[in-house]
């Protein structure tokens, strides 16, 4: 079997094998761009490793030193000559890049006589003592676990002593004193010499590549993002080049579009004399790309010129690391560049403009969960204007967030469970961090750049980031942010505005987003090729009209109750409910309906002749009454009779189960006079819409029906009732009734249930809930320990459950086809946003799946994905 692979011999469909990294190297080394050649060793050895008791065997070993007499003989150099050393970098890969996660050892090679022979061959012993102190630090820490601070801390030291404040000031003297300074550090920790047989490094550094796939910011990062963990890691054996000889070379990393606008502008950083992840580190502040053209045209030609071939060729926008010796420009990695969604809308609109991607590849390009970062709200114009900007870091992730200031990651989440809006506030952020990223509305950062930790994980997440606000002073010890003279402590309010960077000392209201220009746009492509439709649920004008900006085609769900809790509507809910003669009651209901009726209106001029499903009022009727005695006592006077009255109609309502209690069709069976009153309301609303919309043609939709004759009773109630409306009117409008399929007995019995409904709606909240027998409303406690213990990967109240109750609906649909072909099918639980469950639905055949306003868009793209 074959564990390693010259460059030469992969290419970029090879992944799970080389890994991203080790793919794309092979990949651009045949398309014949400047690769400094090396070997990538597979993420199959990465796995055999852990079987062979965390020990490189012997064949492995072998085939190694061959693949390096590969490399040797292309370089033109040997390992470990002592006169003119080839030396390598030993980078990790994963199939699924994992940023900051596991990190590279650079220079590898060098000892006590090869640094000498790299000063003579390159007649610069500055360069080959700066190599070697970063060597000895990066092995020591990545290889062998010693901390870094204890080497930066000689570093600082040293620059202090000699009153500069840049690695560049060192000269070669200093820097060979440092060199042995590390040494010793690496003797102190370890009671042996640092390592001198580049052999011995080597294997070492594969190895220790090798268990960082474990170490506990892998494991956070996969368990965080749900990547397996039995995947691997490849590691690349990269003959180096080098940034850090001088001023005339340097190292940088670009991406090929702006990661968090999508603008089509190279957008990078590049640091001169420098090596790695100096450029991130933000010890220096990197230069913009752009300057590279003043520095050294020719080969800022070739890096763009080489920016367009790589878009060609991967066709997307690239993030591409890349160094400069002595002018010569070398590539060391190309991936698909991580970006907002905003940046991934407008990419993949821009893509097909410039004819490298069809409208579906470009419609599978972004992912539907992210469009969620485009639907929310940004700072309000007026509310923008009275606020006061403290400062400016870099917009390093767009949107707007407010919330009060936490120093550390665990303090954030904290905060955060107890409901509070968060913000992160961190000289930088790091991988143990991550937690307290993703519960924050924002992060904020005092140092690093655009390509910093908090920066990129931050686009990564679609949370809003400021970085490297350099006037802002962080202390994280006593838990202050200070800009000028101005003092924030742990808990006070501030906002940031990751689109321009922006930093405000209050909290500030936010606008709604819009659909608009390039989103606009790929959002009608998404419609040309999706066959779902996509409703919302909507009971209000209002959110019917945020629907309609959100593409909603319909509302599939629009709750009757909402209406009744507002508060000049609830005496008159209340009176219907405590009524005990039918003309009581009738009475009471007189007086809900012209404004059940003005509510129906509303929402059909909202939605003209767009679907509108409304739903009869479901839950059960004590949940329309006070519990305070004080709160009964006044409703007893209101109303002129007496406590006791009122009391024993409370507890007479109160029920041991609700939720398998007296709601939905069950109210309506016994107070068929509440259904009426909701039917004559939405049909009178519709005769009066007539006029603007003729083709008005609401539906009415009963709740929790699970035998044919619940729904048969109701519905004959409602036909009466409607026909009297016509009859007074002398008009008519056409009308829907149907039901939900939420009772597992309605799937069951779907055939006969069918020959009464034209339409069904599965009501999967109820459906997830009546099939696992799990309260929506407890089950969260539990189904936590069931995700903790692994019983469940997944969540039934947010994805169906496609095995068991997805089944049901399988059912559900064919049999209530094959008795009514003219059924029209949706979904209207939470699900009906789930992009999985929006696939379901899509495979299922339904006519439509309804969510709330926010997740239309999301439903829409996944339905597109889904036809894909
Ligand atoms: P990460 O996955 O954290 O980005 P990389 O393996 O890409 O880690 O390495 C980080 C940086 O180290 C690169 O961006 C590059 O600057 C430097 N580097 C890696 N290999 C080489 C090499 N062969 N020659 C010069 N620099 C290298
Ligand atoms: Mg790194
Ligand atoms: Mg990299």
């Amino acid at each position: 079997k074959k564990y390693v692979y010259d460059f030469k011999e992969g290419n970029m469909s090879m992944r799970g094998l080389l890994g991203g990294k080790g793919a794309n190297l092979a990949e651009m080394t045949n398309i014949g761009l400047p690769v400094p050649q090396g070997f990538t060793i597979t993420t199959e050895a990465c796995l055999k490793y852990y079987d062979e008791d965390k020990k490189l065997w012997d064949e492995l070993l072998k085939e190694i030193d061959e693949h390096l007499e590969t490399v040797e003989k292309l370089q033109g150099k040997k390992f470990s000559d002592a006169n003119d050393p080839l030396l390598f970098s030993v980078r990790s890969g994963a199939v699924i890049s994992m940023p900051g996660m596991m990190d590279t050892i650079l220079n590898l090679g060098l000892n006590d006589e090869t640094v000498k022979g790299l000063a003579r061959a390159t007649n610069n012993e500055r360069f080959a003592y700066d190599s070697y102190r970063r060597f000895i630090q990066m092995f020591s820490d990545v290889a062998i676990g010693i901390p870094k601070v204890l080497f930066d801390t000689k570093l600082d030291n040293m620059k202090e002593n000699k009153g500069v404040t840049q690695d560049t000031d060192l000269d070669a003297n200093d820097l060979k004193k440092l060199v042995e300074q590390f040494k010793e550090v690496y003797k102190q920790e370890m009671k042996e010499d640092f390592p001198q047989e580049p052999k011995k490094q080597l294997y070492k550094a594969v190895e220790a590549v090798f268990s960082s796939w474990n170490n506990n910011r892998a494991i956070v990062y996969r368990n965080l993002n749900g990547i397996s963990h039995d995947l691997g890691t490849a590691v690349n054996v990269q003959s180096m080049v080098f940034g850090n000889k001088g001023e005339t070379s340097g190292t940088g990393v670009a991406f090929t579009r702006n990661p968090a606008t999508g603008e089509n502008k190279l957008f990078g950083e590049f640091l001169m004399n420098a090596q790695g992840e100096d450029v991130v580190a933000g010890i220096r502040t990197p230069k913009s790309i752009d300057t590279l053209r003043d520095i050294n045209p020719d080969c800022y030609k070739q890096f763009v010129d080489t920016t367009h071939i790589l878009e060609n060729h991967y066709k997307d926008m690239q993030d591409i690391e890349f160094t400069i010796e002595e002018g010569r420009l070398f590539f060391l990695q190309t991936r698909n560049g991580k970006r907002t969604a905003q940046a991934a809308v407008n990419v993949a609109v821009d893509l097909v403009e410039e004819g490298l991607l069809t409208k579906e590849e470009a419609i599978m390009k972004v992912e539907p969960k992210q469009l969620d970062q485009l639907l929310h709200p940004t700072f309000e114009i007026e509310a923008l204007k009275k606020a006061t900007m403290l400062t400016k870091g870099l917009p390093a992730s767009p949107g707007a967030a407010s919330g009060k200031i936490y120093f550390h990651a665990d303090e954030a989440v904290e905060a955060s469970k107890k409901g509070e809006e968060v913000l992160l506030v961190r000289q930088e952020t790091s991988p143990e961090d991550i937690e307290g990223m993703v519960c924050s509305q924002g992060i904020l950062t005092s140092r690093g750049g655009m390509t910093s930790h908090a920066a990129v994980v931050a686009r990564g997440m679609g949370k809003c980031c400021v970085a490297g606000c350099s006037e802002v002073r962080v202390d994280e010890e006593l838990k202050t942010l200070r800009v000028g003279d101005r003092v924030f402590k742990e808990g006070d309010e501030i906002s940031l505005d990751g689109s321009t960077g922006a930093v405000y000392d209050a909290k500030i209201a936010k606008a709604k987003a819009e659909l608009s220009g390039k989103f606009g746009k790929f959002m009608e492509w998404v419609n040309e090729v999706k066959r779902l439709g996509v409703y919302t649920n909507a009971d209000t004008p209002r959110d019917a009209k945020q629907g309609r900006i959100f593409g909603a085609e319909g509302i599939g769900l629009c709750r009757t109750e909402h209406m009744f809790f507002s508060e000049n509507r609830i005496p008159a809910v209340r009176r219907m409910i405590i009524s005990r003669s039918l003309e009581e009651r009738v009475k009471a209901l007189n007086e809900l309906l012209p404004m059940q009726r003005e509510d129906f209106y509303g929402i059909f001029k909202e939605m003209r002749e767009y679907p509108v499903v409304i739903r009869l009022l479901d839950p059960p009727l004590h949940e329309f009454l006070p519990k305070e005695e004080k709160d009964l006592q006044d409703i007893a006077n209101s109303m002129g009779i007496s406590y006791e009255d009122i009391r024993d109609r409370v507890i007479e309502l109160e029920e041991f189960n609700p939720m398998l209690g007296h709601r939905g069709c069950r109210l309506a069976v016994s107070y068929p006079e509440i259904a009426r009153m909701q039917a004559r309301a939405i049909i009178e609303a519709a005769i009066e819409i007539k006029s603007e919309v003729p083709n008005i043609k609401p539906e009415i939709m009963v709740p929790l029906v699970g035998h044919i004759n619940e729904l048969k009773f109701v519905k004959e109630q409602m036909v009466d009732e409607i026909n009297k409306v016509f009859a007074e009117k002398g008009e008519k409008v056409e009308y829907l009734i149907g039901t939900m399929i939420e009772v597992p007995r309605a799937a069951l019995t779907a055939d006969q249930i069918a020959t009464e409904a034209d339409f069904f709606s599965f009501g999967t909240n109820d459906l997830t809930q009546m099939t696992f027998g799990f309260s929506r409303d407890d089950s969260s406690r539990f189904l936590a320990d069931y995700n903790n213990k692994k019983v469940f990967d997944f969540a039934p109240f947010e994805q169906v459950d496609q095995i068991g109750v997805g089944k049901l609906m399988k059912m559900a649909v064919e049999d209530g086809r094959k008795s009514n072909p003219d059924l029209i099918l949706g979904i209207c639980g939470e699900h009906g946003g789930d992009p999985s469950s929006v696939e379901f639905c899509n495979a299922l055949g339904l006519t439509y799946v309804s969510c709330s306003p926010y997740r239309v868009p999301i439903a829409r793209l996944a339905a597109a994905q889904a036809v894909i």
